[in-house]
């Protein structure tokens, strides 16, 4: 009975607490590179220019919210060993750590976001990110006495050096996940959660992630990624997921300021008409010839369908646009489309289907859920 009675004394206080906004959600942002380590330059771009731009534009966010305090590696352009990066946010006790860098590749057409969580790979182009940010060690005074055992080379090696911490894998997955939604949202193209051995997160010890924004070799997403709109487009993104996964690990508060591009659109009043009407009801749109009958569409009680894209581009809905998976449905929100996957009243077959998209290339396909024809969150959804 002592110990039931010492476990509700502890949920009171932490409650309480909470209630009382004494313990506030910590976010530790850490802007990659910085003075002599420039990052990857390309066209005049610099990442350690980008990165600081866009962590003290989410910082900016996300200090307007008074249940979230934030803590910075650094705020001007200076140099941090990637171990005290960590350690800041080690030392801070912060809940996430959220690592900001732009990818690059000799092959200038590459494009696109991705999300990591610290782990081991096999895939190439995962074990060349971490190697391409791994190697900022090389840039630090005695790194082969702080790094022993570790050859920033081959990021493989960081494996070796002690326990990884899986405890914090869900919660980096569904963080990373998160980002990786909010970035779809906009229209961004989501090369998805991946894993690989980076030094920085593998220091940290909360859950932690490592945003490669876009590509700074690509000429097009570099010159968004230096741009003043591009710059506070990500930023909101970013900081959206940040409060998103607040909100659900730690509870809401009165200023959770999420601000959807939906909502953006509005405010600058964009003429161009859709071509659907610029509602969020779902559309079921023709399926390809080969399958001539349509299935009726469900619009009353609970729907879920699954989310594989959103873009400002127009695809005809024909399986060869979406990797081969049919009955794909649409719906526009303002000037961007979303493009979905299956339709199901069960959530267990929504799973199924979700798991299918993802096994079609589609890494952060997700549920979502429709009551009545109406957008609404899968826990709401499920409620019914
Ligand atoms: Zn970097």
């Amino acid at each position: 009975m002592k110990g039931l009675k010492q476990v509700v004394v502890a949920i009171t206080l932490l409650i309480s607490s909470l209630t009382f906004g004494q313990a506030k959600f910590k976010v530790a942002l850490d802007a990659g590179h910085g003075d002599h380590d420039f990052g990857a330059v390309y066209h005049g771009h610099i990442e350690k220019n980008i990165a600081l731009a866009v962590v003290l534009k989410v910082g900016k966010i996300l200090e307007k919210n008074s249940g979230i305090e934030v803590i910075y590696t650094r705020k001007n352009d200076v140099f941090v060993d990637l171990i005290e990066r960590a350690n800041i946010a080690n030392r801070a006790d912060a809940n996430i750590f959220v690592s900001i860098h732009c990818n690059a590749n000799k092959n200038t057409e590459a494009s696109g976001c991705e999300t990591y969580v610290m782990g081991m790979s096999k895939n190439a182009s995962n074990l060349e990110a971490a190697r391409k940010e791994n190697k900022v060690v090389l840039l630090e005074k005695d790194y082969e006495q702080k790094y022993k055992g570790f050859d920033p080379k081959s990021p493989e090696t960081l494996i070796g050096l002690t326990m990884m911490q899986e405890e914090f894998l869900d919660n980096s997955i569904a963080l990373a996940g998160t980002i990786q939604r909010e970035f779809i949202d906009i229209g961004k193209k989501s090369r998805g959660v991946k894993q690989a051995p980076f030094m920085v997160l593998h220091k940290a010890y909360m859950p932690r992630v490592l945003i490669e924004m876009g590509f700074i070799s690509n000429p097009k997403e570099g010159a968004i990624l230096d741009s003043e709109e591009g710059q506070n487009e990500i930023a909101q993104s970013i900081a959206n997921a940040i409060i998103a996964y607040k909100k659900e690990n730690y509870g809401a508060n009165d200023s959770d300021n999420i601000v959807k591009p939906s909502q953006k659109v509005e405010e600058v009043k964009v003429v161009e008409t859709p071509v659907q009407k610029p509602t969020t009801t779902p559309t079921e749109v023709k399926k390809p010839e080969t399958k001539p009958e349509v299935k009726p569409e469900v619009t009353s009680g609970v729907v879920f369908k699954v989310q594989l894209s959103a873009s400002s581009k127009k695809l005809d809905l024909v399986p060869s646009n979406f990797n081969g998976l049919s009955n794909i449905s649409m719906s526009s929100e303002g000037t961007l489309y979303k493009y979905m996957y299956g339709q199901t009243s069960s959530y267990d077959e929504a799973k199924r289907l979700m798991q299918e998209a993802r096994g079609k290339g589609y890494t952060s396909a997700f549920v979502i859920a429709f009551k009545d024809g109406k957008k609404v969150t899968v826990q709401e959804a499920l409620k019914q």
